[in-house]
């Protein structure tokens, strides 16, 4: 449980986790939630503290936590709370009474066992409660690895459960990659996984090795398309929070704008006034890598060099403003003035340079003019990834229209991106944004899986099918599939109803 756990040390807590988690499931998921309750408390009542502590890990400004991690995961906790019980109650199923008689069938949703839960930097206490909080509520051991970036909010998470949960059912493992690759190698039944595409394969490859699922929620490089009728002023302020917030370090992030032509310059004047309100380090933070402020710099410069125009920011150097003159001796606004990159807008041309095509993770939104929609369309969908997308207009009906159109597992019409800090929404991607769900009860399919359960009351000796297999049974089979063939006309059906009695008769005969 140290930011130095050897990796060798995974399947020990993985083992725990085992060993935890039979008795949890076996108590009522009434008893898990009664357990897990004073979570949400917790969470609220440490508000402050979380939303700094996330703050002086990643650089993101404390309201943001406030609202990105804090809140969000209290209504995690209220939202599982509330519907687990009735998600996990057995459903029956209706069966023929006729072709399977005296015959009762329910479906229980058991938990899966030990789920790995593998988790970036970008919302580091968010994100993992979003899976943590209904994976333990099914019934399940979680084994949690945060991100080395952010193993201080990691620790965190654990921390806040103390006392609630039996010895070892939420464990933890910190470390970098060769800890990912360890959980993943070790005895869990899933993973669930959100992190980058290159990272997801590996963790694809790793289960398809064990035979084991996983859910993987990867990149974006998420469009908002604007059009001609959209409210200008609402768009401007949206679609700018939708590419800076969190510093752009957001699957979600908006990084393409397409915009109709005849509303491109008044759109773009106002963006720039909006972008260029933002104050450095207050409204927008530093990003949370040097490595992810290198990526940002490449593809601003790229696209620069292939023609784009940067309209607001993409200085290569420090963001202006207090961020960029740190008190001498003061280590941490260094390195946060180092990782700074100014809130930038780009006007862009063609799809064909990293910063429209690969996730840029920054605060850095490109506009490109569209003749009309279907451009706008085509070259929205025309991605490898497909988290969220917008469609700003005031006409909703078209609206509606145009987002059962786009490849996006969430589309938004007049906003962008916020749903995912809502845990009764399905939050969910195409492409390489890979298959996991989270939350809505879709998020349970990683989480549970179905057992039916069936039990035949029938005192009969066997069933028509069984052994032996005779001519009757051969009659029977036949004579049915031409009962129930709707083709095969009325006389023929009839018929074979005569047929089938006959050889119900002689199968009854049957030794
Ligand atoms: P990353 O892929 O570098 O790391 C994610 C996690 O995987 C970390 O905990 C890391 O230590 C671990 N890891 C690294 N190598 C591993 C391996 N071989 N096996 C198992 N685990 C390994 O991603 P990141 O930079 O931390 O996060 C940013 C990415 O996350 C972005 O691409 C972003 O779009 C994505 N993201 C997606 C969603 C979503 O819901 N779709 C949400 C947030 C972030």
């Amino acid at each position: 449980m140290t930011d130095k756990q050897p990796t060798r040390e995974v399947p020990e807590v993985v083992a725990r986790a085992r060993a935890a988690q039979p008795a949890w499931a076996a108590l009522s998921a009434e008893e898990r939630v009664k357990r897990i309750a004073p979570l949400r408390d917790r969470v609220l009542g440490r508000a402050e503290a979380i939303a700094a502590l996330v703050h002086d890990e990643v650089g993101k400004p404390v309201v943001e936590a406030l609202l990105g991690e804090v809140l969000p995961t209290a209504d995690v906790v209220d939202y599982w709370s509330s519907v687990i019980v009735e998600l996990l109650d057995p459903e029956e199923v209706e069966i023929d009474a006729i072709a399977y008689p005296s015959k009762d069938a329910t479906v229980q949703r058991e938990a899966r066992g030990v789920v790995g839960v593998i988790m970036p930097w970008n919302f580091p206490v968010a994100l993992p409660l979003r899976t943590i909080v209904p994976a333990l509520l099914a019934g399940n051991a979680v084994v949690f690895k945060p991100s080395e970036v952010t193993p201080r909010s990691g620790a965190l998470i654990v921390e806040l459960f103390e006392g609630l949960l039996p010895e070892g059912l939420l464990g933890l493992v910190q470390g970098g990659g060769d800890a990912g690759a360890a959980l993943c190698a070790a005895d869990v039944d899933v993973v669930v996984f959100t992190g980058s595409v290159a990272t997801g394969r590996k963790v694809a490859h790793a289960c398809a090795e064990r035979l084991v699922p996983c859910a993987l929620e990867l990149g974006g490089k998420d469009a908002a398309i604007v059009l001609g009728d959209a409210d200008l002023d609402r768009a401007a302020q949206g679609v700018v929070w939708g590419a800076m917030m969190n510093a752009g370090q957001n699957c979600a992030s908006i990084e393409r704008v397409y915009v109709e032509r005849s509303v491109s310059e008044a759109f773009t004047k106002k963006v720039r006034e909006v972008v260029a309100s933002l104050r450095p380090g207050v409204d927008v933070g530093p990003l949370a890598t040097a490595a992810q402020r290198a990526t940002v710099a490449r593809h601003v410069e790229a696209a620069k060099s292939a023609g784009a125009e940067v309209l607001e920011g993409g200085d290569a150097g420090p963001a202006k403003g207090d961020a960029a003159k740190p008190a001498a001796g003061d280590a941490r606004a260094q390195g946060e003035a180092a990782r700074a990159y100014p809130p930038t807008v780009v006007q862009v041309e063609g799809d064909d340079t990293p910063l429209m095509s690969d996730e840029t993770f920054g605060p850095v939104l490109p506009i490109a003019v569209v003749d009309d929609v279907e451009r706008a369309i085509e070259r929205a969908n025309a991605s490898r990834y497909g988290l969220t997308a917008s469609i700003w207009t005031r006409n909703k009906k078209k609206g509606r229209a145009l987002a059962a159109r786009l490849r996006a597992g969430v589309v938004t019409v007049n906003n962008h991106g916020f749903t995912g800090a809502i845990p009764a929404m399905p939050w969910s991607g195409h492409g390489e944004t890979g298959w996991g769900i989270t939350g809505s009860p879709f998020a349970l399919e990683s989480l549970t899986r179905p057992r039916l359960v069936l039990v035949d009351r029938s005192r009969g000796k066997r069933e028509l099918w069984w052994y032996p297999y005779t001519p009757a049974l051969t009659a029977i089979a036949l004579a049915m599939a031409t009962v129930r063939n709707h083709a095969a006309g009325l006389v023929a059906r009839i018929t074979a109803v005569f047929r089938l009695v006959s050889a119900m008769l002689a199968r009854g005969r049957d030794a």
